[in-house]
């Protein structure tokens, strides 16, 4: 686990702490201000949390974070406090914090703003590569928020400055923002080094911006090999590929994606579209309400992973049945 506070106020002095307990070792030292705590050579699970502010700001704000474990999220602790079950030898496999002023309470949360997941009932994952483009892609959450609805989106380290205010909402509206590396490159046919800084550079360009740093990657053409993928697992990466191809870039005719997907969908796909062509915004408007017609929680390809068994990192994934 590494943490760091961004978009500090000016003339505040804070900084962050954190502290994780092992399944098998118990509370490990505490760690600050973007050092690594924790082991990640083991396949130990990672099984509570507690954090806290440093500096004076430590009395200006509150730090409130949740993890979510067995197929939900925790109420919020704060300021110290641990989050997630111990002793149980349950994985956390999902975190948010929020930082608030001082007093004011516990934050919003995105998910419930936007539908909690009902894990009895059927879910999807509607993913977008390539963008975002904000004229596409913003048409993509117009729907999404209408719906109470989340996608996750496979953006590129290029377009990510240039369309800073979409990635933005894209977390407020608890999307999931995932990396298809900076340049739209092959990582099976790149050297390590280059996988290694295709992938970096792109997480922390969306980390600046949105202030989440990515933990999945999809391959540029769906290339990947088993050595390119061990490297992306040592970023603490999954790679996710689909279960339904909808062709949306090739034919860039909406129908024909729409098609596509009612005809083939069902529980724990995985649907590959392209947020750069207005053809694919014409299909997502018609698609999300249709979907959630007929049943399917949209969801974040981390949400369904999490109810479905977890993604581990340097695993590929096209489905979560
Ligand atoms: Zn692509």
């Amino acid at each position: 686990m590494k943490a760091n506070l961004i978009e500090i106020p000016q003339g505040v002095q804070v900084g962050v702490r954190y502290q994780v307990n092992l399944s098998g070792s118990g509370w490990l030292d505490w760690a600050e201000d973007g050092a690594e705590t924790g082991n990640s050579a083991d396949v130990m699970p990672l099984e509570s949390i507690r954090m806290e502010l440093t500096g004076s700001g430590a009395e200006q704000y509150d730090l409130y974070y949740r993890v979510l474990q067995n197929g939900a999220w925790t109420d919020w602790a704060a300021n110290g406090a641990a989050a997630g079950v111990e002793g149980a030898g349950l994985r956390i496999d999902g975190f948010r914090a929020s930082v608030t002023v001082k007093g004011a309470g516990v934050p919003a949360d995105p998910v419930a703003a936007f539908g909690s997941v009902d894990p009895t009932r059927p879910m999807i994952a509607l993913t977008f590569d390539d963008g975002p483009k904000t004229s596409v892609t913003s048409r993509i959450l117009d729907s999404l928020q209408a719906n109470r609805g989340r996608a996750t989106f496979f953006m590129l380290g290029t377009n990510v400055n240039n369309n800073a205010g979409v990635i933005k909402r894209m977390v407020e509206q608890g999307c999931e923002v995932a990396n298809h590396t900076h340049d739209h490159k092959y990582i099976s046919k790149i050297s390590d080094g280059e996988i290694v800084s295709q992938l970096a550079s792109t997480n922390q360009k969306i980390a600046a911006v949105c202030g989440v740093s990515p933990v999945l990657m999809r391959p540029p053409g769906g290339y990947i090999n088993a050595h390119s993928q061990s490297v992306v697992g040592g970023l603490g990466m999954s790679a996710i590929m689909w279960s339904i191809d909808t062709r949306d870039w090739q034919h860039r005719n909406a129908q024909k994606t729409i098609d596509t997907v009612l005809s083939q969908v069902k529980d724990g796909d995985i649907i590959l579209m392209h947020d750069i062509y207005s053809t694919t915004a014409d299909a997502a408007v018609v698609l999300i309400p249709e979907l959630t017609a007929r049943g399917y929680q949209l969801v974040t390809v981390s949400e369904l992973a999490a109810y479905r068994g977890g993604a581990a990192a340097g695993q590929k994934y096209s489905q979560f049945r």
